[in-house]
């Protein structure tokens, strides 16, 4: 658990009372009387008077792997480095590493030959990943391990005779790439309405797999539909969930009564931050999805005394940083962060793109900023 901090006038943090479900700042929503809730705002007039920082919130560890694998590539190879997709969901990360010699590609057939190449933290096809093979490049996988981990599942249990259903959602990369592990027997529903359509060929031997950055919520509801329908569908021992996206929506939820509103810092193609956006909402509070500090609108702000901040697992800090400065400038007079879980979860590199010092820093990167 981390400590509560109040981050004072030179932007360090100081301690503040702890903030948390055990010790809410104005009560539940609910339980706060709306005279109190006004009372809360009265000193606001009509700017924000506090922002209460999520925790935690912002990189995770398989995002944090993805970019220093394209960093390190660079650092060792030079530019240009070809990635398969975007690396992560997010604007800043791409362009930063556009501007370091990434070039960021869809179809293998923009890659030169004897080009290195990446693939994204979202996973690829087995078509994809024997066609990149089959052409000769320098490989470098930037997927997730904890994608690779449903990837493997898939494959033995495929090889025990499995058919599968994936929750997810249409044409995300991830889903592509995971239901690719199969050339056939992996049907895709996105909501209970899908689960009553698709028609396996067998029922006896049906494994669910999802998409890592779903709604925990969403999820659970879908996967109830499935066991309603198919009573023997075997479900993942642990959820395919990420401990990053159900750590990120557990501090939505602790913090969303307690703020007027909320907002998100992640990109619109981000799956986990906006499952943050929609939870927010599903629970009455304001909130919206923001790539950078340029898009907040000041009217957002207006009557309401409390801004809870967060950011989906792969936008970066210093784009938190950037938005607090901007709600500063509405306003804001202390920023504090909530209690939450510290993650430490480090995913090693792949062999191959272990860089002594002279080389990484002859890179540089404003990415891996600590919170
Ligand atoms: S959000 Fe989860 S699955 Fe996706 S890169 Fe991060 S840890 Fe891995």
């Amino acid at each position: 658990m981390t400590d509560n901090k109040d981050i004072n006038a030179e932007g360090q943090f100081s301690d503040g009372p702890p903030l948390g479900k055990s010790t809410p700042v104005s009560g539940e929503r609910g339980s706060v009387t709306p005279e109190a809730r006004e009372a809360t705002s009265v000193g606001a007039k009509n700017s924000p008077q506090e922002i209460i920082l999520a925790e935690p919130r912002g990189f995770c560890a398989g995002v944090d792997r993805a970019i220093e694998i394209v960093e390190r590539a660079l650092g060792k190879f030079g530019a240009p480095i070809y990635v398969r997709h975007e690396i992560v969901h997010n604007t800043y990360v791409v362009n930063e590493l556009k501007d370091k010699g990434a070039i960021f590609i869809e179809d293998l057939d923009d890659v030169p030959a004897g080009a290195t190449l990446v693939f994204s933290a979202h996973g690829v096809s087995k078509a994809t990943e024997r066609e990149a093979e089959a052409r000769g490049f320098r490989i470098f996988d930037a997927t997730c391990p904890l994608v690779t981990k449903v990837h493997v599942e898939v494959a033995k249990l495929n090889k025990e005779g499995y058919e599968f259903i994936m929750i997810g959602h249409k044409g995300h990369p991830e889903v592509e790439g995971t239901m690719g592990q199969l050339d056939s027997g992996i049907h895709l529903v996105e909501d209970v309405a899908d689960v009553a359509r698709i028609q396996p060929a067998q029922t006896e031997k049906l494994a669910v797999v999802t998409q890592t950055t779903l709604s925990v919520d969403d999820a659970a509801e879908i996967s109830a539909a499935v066991k309603a329908r198919f009573p023997n569908v075997r479900s993942p021992k642990q959820q395919d969930i990420c401990y990053a996206t159900q750590n990120r929506q557990d501090a939505v939820k602790i913090m969303s009564p307690q703020v007027d509103i909320l907002i998100v810092v992640g990109s619109p193609t981000s799956s986990n931050s906006n499952r943050l956006r929609e939870l927010a909402v599903k629970l009455g509070t304001e909130a919206y999805m923001v790539d950078d500090a340029t898009e907040l609108k000041p009217e957002w702000f207006e009557g309401k005394s409390r801004v809870g901040l967060t950011a989906g697992a792969s936008a970066p800090e210093i784009l938190v940083k950037q938005v607090i400065d901007r709600i500063k400038a509405l306003g804001a007079v202390s920023v504090r962060k909530m209690a939450g879980i510290e993650e430490t979860l480090k995913f090693p590199l792949p062999k191959g793109l272990k860089l002594h010092g002279s080389a990484l820093d002859a890179i540089g990167s404003d990415l891996h900023a600590e919170s």
